[in-house]
């Protein structure tokens, strides 16, 4: 019966990683653990803390064992999400809350500890940010690896059971301690019934560009070991038992993407010029230095955003220090391919949430106390990472972005506060990069319609568009309700922009822009005609970007651009784009229209 319920049947989740896999299916079934709830009396509670803190020491021994034995070099790279488990395991804000409920409702260690995650959990599902709310799993992950461990069930599944041959791995979730200890070398996709773009399994799958679909819903519970499964990474699509003619349709759609990976990869090693010779940087954006691998693959001639809040999250209750940003910056500064590398400093608040960092409550975040605004006022925060910084610039090619600036103030206490940084690292006889490049985001309209005072003040400029378009648009960027309103062509999104870029060459200074516009391949030409002299994307859409700055003439752009800026309404401006890409690039449509993951 079940068979027959499941031949061709297509389930819709979120594509993660691009590709298509066709593979039998490993599932993994990790079954749920029942949690034992009894209360307890006076005299047992010391008992159940020592059985918390033993299986606390025992999910840090195994996680501890699970790194030390990963027998890839590719997979070892990812092992410090493994350490960030154990640090909040380390934790003593985590430990002695169990224990503070295990006194005060006089209940067993398990019980405790579900009171205590479901707490954690609530306070991450307040969070509107996805890549935020994802870091829930990790509490979920640590949870479930100790419920077993008290319910004397030591080994994951995982640990028992070694994948053999090529195989598409189906769960309802994976932590990273399961994606980790996979052959990942055996595996050729991933399909969970959880999970989002920023959950481990996602960013590791794209970091080893397998196909990957998360949230699909009830995947792990539809198919069995060694069904024939499909996974679409590019429209998120799972198919189980597909018919032949599916199957054959896939193959062929598997041949043509890897074909255009190829064709991806070729392109990724040429030049960013135009025709008629306007050479424009094209960088990368990326949130880990796992990602460093696949921005060299993709191209990227620089990284024009490293979006540091990741640092923040990976330490919960444990802020980093100034050595735990070293440490990172220089591994980063260390790569020598790359000709610059900008790290934006916190850009906490907002969208973007670190529950360690005590933010006032606030009806409307967005505009509140973040970002930049927040850094001011807690200079040592600042400081730990602005150390950080500085120490690792002897080593590389590293500049320092501010976000969310919104006046000349923030931009000339933030150089103060460098300034401090400098001559206390001096007084240490610690060397860095006096000459350091300082720049700052553009991406509230005030800070567009000052850019000629502020651009007197900085090195370089970059854009961001997912915020200037928010503010000048008034659309919250998260609410699905105002999306349709998100309009890269808008005039006044436009006119911000040309009166940013012109102010900078103004000063002499350089103008990027890295909000996701710049990677849509279809806006390309409007960049180009907007004088951007740089711009940074998701590693994965370089190559295409370069395909269309090479077909196309920097002259040509710039008058498409007038054409473009006469329009009053976004949706025309889009037609005429549109028609123009149709023409410039006539096999290349459909990509120009889609972002490239
Ligand atoms: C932007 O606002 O465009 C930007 C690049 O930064 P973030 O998306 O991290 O706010
Ligand atoms: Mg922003």
């Amino acid at each position: 019966m079940k068979e027959e319920l499941f031949i061709n049947r297509t389930l819709k989740g979120m594509g993660v990683s691009s590709g298509i896999s066709i593979g039998r299916v490993r599932l993994i079934d990790r079954g749920k653990i029942a949690i034992p709830k009894r209360s307890i009396t006076e005299r047992h509670v010391e008992r159940e803390i020592v059985r918390i803190r033993a299986a606390i020491e025992e999910a840090i021994d195994q996680l501890g064992h699970i790194r030390d034995s990963i027998p890839d070099e590719d997979v070892k790279k990812h092992a410090f999400i493994i350490d960030a488990h154990i640090l909040i395991l380390q934790d003593e804000f985590f430990s002695n809350s169990i224990i503070d409920v295990i006194r005060s409702e006089l209940i067993n260690a398990e019980w405790a500890l579900e009171v205590v995650v479901s707490r954690f959990l609530a306070s991450f599902d307040q969070v509107e940010d996805p890549y935020l709310k994802e870091r829930g799993q990790d509490i979920k992950h640590i949870y479930e690896r100790l419920a077993r461990i008290l319910s004397a069930e030591k080994r994951s599944p995982i640990e028992r059971t070694a994948v053999k041959g090529k195989s598409v791995i189906i769960a309802h979730d994976l932590s990273p301690a399961d994606t980790i200890q996979l052959n990942l070398n055996r595996i050729s996709g991933f399909a969970t019934d959880v999970g989002g773009r920023t959950s481990h399994t996602s960013i590791v799958a794209r970091a080893l560009e397998i196909p990957a679909v998360v949230g699909v819903g009830n995947v792990s519970s539809l198919v069995k070991n060694n069904d024939l499964v499909i996974i679409d990474g590019e429209e998120g699509l799972v198919i189980i038992n597909p018919a032949e003619e599916v199957r054959k349709e896939y193959l062929a759609k598997q041949v043509h993407l890897r074909n255009l990976k190829k064709e991806h990869l070729r392109l990724a090693r040429l030049k960013a010029e135009t025709r008629d010779g306007f050479k424009m940087r094209v960088g990368a954006n990326i949130e880990l230095l796992a990602e460093m691998d696949i921005v060299e693959k993709y191209g990227a001639s620089g990284i024009g955003l490293y979006r540091t809040e990741y640092i923040y999250l990976s330490k919960r209750n444990n802020l980093p220090t100034e050595m735990d940003h070293y440490h990172i910056y220089r591994k980063l500064a260390e790569n020598n391919s790359m000709e610059y590398i900008t790290i934006r400093t916190l850009d906490i608040g907002g969208d973007k949430f670190v529950s360690e960092i005590e933010m006032p409550k606030e009806i409307n975040p967005a505009m509140g106390l973040r970002a930049i605004r927040l850094c001011i006022k807690e200079v040592p925060l600042f400081k730990a990472q602005l150390k950080g910084i500085l120490r690792a610039s002897v080593f590389g090619p590293l500049r320092i972005l501010i976000p969310m600036v919104s006046g000349i103030e923030e931009v000339r206490r933030a150089k103060a506060i460098i300034k401090e940084c400098m001559e206390e690292l001096s007084r240490k006889h610690i060397a860095y990069n006096r000459d350091i490049k300082t720049g700052i985001m553009i991406e509230v309209p005030s800070a567009c319609m000052m850019s000629d005072m502020l651009a007197a003040e900085v090195d370089f400029f970059s854009i961001g568009t997912n915020d200037l378009i928010q503010y000048a648009l008034a659309i919250d960027r998260v609410n699905e309700y105002v999306s349709y309103l998100y309009e890269p062509l808008h005039p006044a999104v436009l006119k911000m922009i040309k009166k940013a870029v012109d102010d900078a060459h103004a000063a002499k200074i350089t103008i990027a822009l890295c909000g996701e516009m710049a990677g849509e391949p279809r806006y390309i030409p409007v960049l180009l005609g907007l004088g951007l002299d740089e711009i940074s994307m998701n590693p994965y859409a370089i190559p295409l970007a370069k395909k269309m700055i090479r077909g196309l003439d920097h002259g040509y752009c710039r008058e498409l651009l007038d054409e473009i800026m006469k329009k009053d309404s976004p949706a025309e401006a889009e037609l005429l784009l549109k028609n123009e890409m149709m023409k410039l690039f006539p096999g290349d449509c459909p990509r120009v229209q889609k972002m490239i993951r």
